[in-house]
């Protein structure tokens, strides 16, 4: 049988994501693990902040020398600091429908699960959630649903997304929604850009072709290649921000890394831009899923490695943290590299408006971290960190390569810092506890002078006051 030749810039899955690359990479790293001096190149090569190949990031991961990891950590750390400072953005998922005609055999929205209660939220309903999401304070969502055509054809996905837009109760609004739907055609991504979508996210779920087929036996997800070029045809579409994801615990999480950043170069190689984030969910339990079924699973210290590999690897690249993770593996993970993390949230389908009962469970996963919204912005500005609700760039037009590009240059943080102080302070107003309030502007204030530009300073001393008299949305 010919074999499939390794090409990034190739628009042919086995191409991009090739198998066999794959294991060769897996072959140097384990031959490499211990060879200090390579070890020593590629940890000064990512020091660049330029990033790595696949194969050398698979090297750092693979590291068995105790020093070097440790510099692993610390750089992964300063580049963290580098590139996004102390802001942790916030957002929430918000669930439209549990319908899917798919098999994943990980998840319990699987078309054979029979003892899940199946429910898809009206325009009404929406209307609720969005509003319980705004009262919390939330201003960024990210819509999911599962793929049915009948249930839940793209017009209800776009009708959900003008409503969701539509709504501002109180000072509440919804800034940027972000999607989470199966893999569709060009045509339908060209609508997702007209609706004014934020980031389409598509987790790979797993790398490996072979076992992806085993975890999809039925419905179209199970098309390994369809799903795996989706992103590039939400690019060619004109989605400027793509986000990605493996469920780590399916396959041998080297196998996925390799895959995930073979993923990523592919997309800067064919579209100059990377993807704009990277989502690191891991296995965790839910109706009908016992993750010990995944013989696959991580240690947190494995995790840790990992999130701190993507982020010497990508710099540039947004990471996400949702609350599959508990408080304890969150607050290991924030310094190393997340940028983005969900907070408050509800995996049921319309759980913010009313606690689901016991027997009616109609969750994707069980949430770990359960505390409230305030509760999580509280605790980040404990840890020294700036909750962010910021949504500015794809307002202003900064996405996809200009994007980029500022990322790159080091210069989106000029943007970053103000806009979290600001939005920070719109939820101080609008949202916080007493006690909350009390820790964002102690926050705020040991955070301004790290605004370096001093007219920026000025016209932000300015919209903060401003902001405690009424006035919304101010953005750079
Ligand atoms: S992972 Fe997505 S496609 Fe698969 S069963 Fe769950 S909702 Fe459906
Ligand atoms: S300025 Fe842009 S990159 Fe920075 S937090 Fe806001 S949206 Fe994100």
């Amino acid at each position: 049988m010919e074999q499939i030749k390794y090409d990034p810039a190739s628009l042919k899955a086995e191409e991009f994501i090739n198998h066999q690359e794959i294991l060769d990479t897996l072959q140097y790293a384990q031959d490499n693990k211990t060879n200090r001096e390579l070890i020593d190149q590629i940890l000064d090569k990512a020091r660049l902040r330029k990033g790595l190949t696949h194969r050398e990031a698979s090297v750092l991961l693979a590291c068995e020398l105790e020093d070097k990891n440790n510099e692993l950590f610390e750089l992964a750390e300063q580049i963290k600091k580098d590139f996004y400072g102390n802001r942790i953005v916030l957002f929430a998922p918000l669930y439209l429908s549990n319908y899917c005609i798919n098999g994943c055999l990980y998840c319990p929205y699987h078309l054979k699960n029979k003892t899940i209660a199946r429910k898809k939220l009206t325009q009404d309903e929406i209307r609720e959630e969005v509003i319980a999401l705004q009262d919390m304070g939330h201003k960024r969502l990210a819509i999911e649903a599962g793929e049915d055509p009948v249930n839940n054809p793209l017009d209800y996905i776009l009708e959900s997304i003008k409503t969701i837009y539509s709504i501002h109760h109180k000072n509440g609004d919804i800034r940027r929604v972000n999607v989470n739907i199966a893999a569709t055609e060009e045509e339908d991504y060209k609508k997702l850009k007209e609706a004014g979508i934020g980031t389409y996210i598509l987790f790979q779920e797993t790398y490996n072709k072979e076992g992806y087929e085993k975890l999809h036996p039925t419905g179209p997800k199970s098309n390994y290649c369809y799903h795996t070029e989706a992103h590039d045809r939400a690019m060619r579409a004109g989605i400027d921000d793509v986000g990605l994801g493996v469920l780590f615990g399916l396959d041998s999480y080297p196998y996925e890394f390799a895959g995930l950043l073979m993923h990523a170069e592919h997309l800067e190689e064919v579209f100059g831009v990377g993807p704009h984030t990277i989502s690191v969910p891991r296995v965790c339990p839910a109706d009908d899923i016992d993750p010990t079924d995944f013989d696959n699973s991580l240690s947190d210290d494995l995790f840790l490695k990992i999130v701190a590999c993507i982020r010497v690897a990508v710099p540039y690249t947004g990471m996400i943290i949702s609350t599959r993770e508990s408080q304890k593996v969150r607050e290991k993970v924030l310094h190393l590299g997340i940028s983005q993390i969900s907070g408050g949230s509800k995996t049921s389908v319309g759980g913010y408006v009313e606690p689901e009962p016991e027997e009616e469970n109609s969750a994707q996963f069980d949430v770990s971290d359960q505390r409230t919204l305030d509760e999580v912005v509280h605790w980040l500005m404990d840890m020294d960190y700036i909750p962010s609700f910021c949504t500015a760039c794809y307002r202003e037009g900064r996405t996809g390569d200009r994007f980029m590009s500022l990322c790159k240059a080091g210069q989106i943080q000029n943007c970053c810092l103000p806009n979290a102080l600001m939005t920070l302070k719109e939820y101080m107003v609008d949202y916080a506890s007493p006690e909350t309030y009390e820790a964002g502007l102690k926050a705020i204030e040991s955070q301004f002078d790290d605004i370096t530009n001093e007219k920026v300073k000025e016209i932000v001393r300015d919209r903060l006051v401003r902001i405690e008299k009424g006035d919304r949305d101010f953005r750079f």
